[in-house]
Formats: C-alpha cells, sequence, structure tokens
C-alpha cells in the first residue's frame, strides 16, 4: 500500500530534516522537484501565476542549464529556488566527496545563472548517508515532505489520489511534486483539483 503521509516515525528518526512548517497557520507548502523541465514546469507556472500562488522548486542544476529561461521564469515570478544536485544523485551509491561536491556545483549554477542563493537542499530520493547528511545539515535547511502526491507511480487513479492527499493536507503541510517528464501527465491532471481545494479550504500557499 502507498503511504500518502510520510510515517511520524520516520520524521522522528530525523529530527534535523524539515517535515512539515508551523501548525498554527493555514498555510502549506507546494514544492515541485526534478525540474525545470519544458512541458511540464511551464503549465505548473501557468497554473500558479493564474491562481496568484506560490511554490519552492527543488532544481537540477543539469536542468537548469537545458531549460535555462524557464528556470528564469521560475525566479523572476517569485517562486523559491532549492538545491536538488547537479546530476539527481541517490546519496547512498554515491561517495561523500563526490556527492558534497555534485551539490556544490548545482549550488554554484544555481548562483552564477539565476543570481539567486538558497539554503534549501532536498536530497534526490530522500536518500543520504550519515556523513553526507551531517556535511550539509550545517550548510542548508534539509526539507524533506509530509505529503507525497504519487505522482512518480505509474497508473495512479486521479480522483482517487487527489481524495486521498486532500484529506492529509493540514495546516503547515509539505507537499511534493515532480515536475519532470515521466509524471508530467498525471501532474498536468491532479494539479488543478488540488489547487481548487486549497482555494475552498482558504489555505494559502507559501514559500519555506
Ligand atoms: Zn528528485
Amino acid at each position: 500500500m502507498f503511504l500518502y503521509r510520510v510515517p511520524t516515525l520516520v520524521q522522528w528518526i530525523y529530527p534535523r530534516y524539515v517535515w512539515h512548517m508551523d501548525r498554527s497557520e493555514p498555510k502549506v507548502y507546494l514544492t515541485f522537484d526534478d525540474g525545470p523541465v519544458d512541458g511540464i514546469t511551464d503549465f505548473v507556472l501557468d497554473l500558479l501565476l493564474e491562481r496568484n500562488m506560490k511554490a519552492t522548486f527543488f532544481m537540477v542544476g543539469d536542468n537548469i542549464l537545458k531549460y535555462l529561461p524557464l528556470a528564469r521564469r521560475i525566479v523572476s515570478e517569485g517562486h523559491q529556488v532549492g538545491n536538488h544536485t547537479f546530476n539527481h544523485l541517490n546519496g547512498w551509491n554515491t561517495s561523500p566527496e563526490k556527492y558534497l561536491e555534485n551539490v556544490a556545483q548545482c549550488q554554484r549554477t544555481i548562483e552564477d545563472h539565476l543570481g539567486v542563493n538558497t539554503d534549501l537542499f532536498r536530497p534526490p530520493y530522500g536518500r543520504m548517508s550519515q556523513l553526507q547528511r551531517k556535511h550539509l545539515c550545517k550548510e542548508y535547511r534539509i526539507v524533506m515532505w509530509e505529503i507525497l502526491s504519487g505522482d512518480f507511480i505509474t497508473g495512479k487513479n486521479v480522483a482517487g489520489t487527489l481524495k486521498k492527499i486532500s484529506k492529509k493536507t493540514q495546516n503547515g503541510s509539505i507537499i511534493l511534486f515532480h515536475d519532470q517528464q515521466k509524471t508530467a501527465k498525471f501532474v498536468k491532471r491532479i494539479l488543478p483539483g488540488y489547487l481548487d481545494f486549497l482555494e475552498k479550504m482558504d489555505f494559502k500557499s507559501d514559500l519555506l
């Protein structure tokens, strides 16, 4: 069974990670990983602009260079940028040296090509070794997520998923979507409905 919400136990094991934000205000935190990618990130940006909502994009450095105008559009429209490594590395199969250098390469790409700085990092697949974690915790806020949209699982039912993620959403929730080729079709179908739900429930989208 797919869990849409990260179990409290997992959150408790990694207390230094950010799993959700302040619970006292009706705010949610939309996050998009792996982009920017033509054909989906532009769709997401159009939708957010139309509804005057803000989001955080955990970008892959390599994609920033491939889709530079799109990456710059994210910044110019007031969204937040996070580091998601340069090559979308899995920390579990990568040496600490190589991993940290890849994070630094993404950071330089963000600074040099987008002209912004960020202290936000999200590890691809949520995977890092203890040593990688120890180093990166000193320099970055490590932002995980509370709710998974399940957009990376093929063949998911849109209506059923929308119902489940809406039910799990609460004050301070961080929700994870992916703006990449594999998830594009599903995200295009589910995101408008989820944003409708947020508006209906008077949740504001905020930056991390
Ligand atoms: Zn990713």
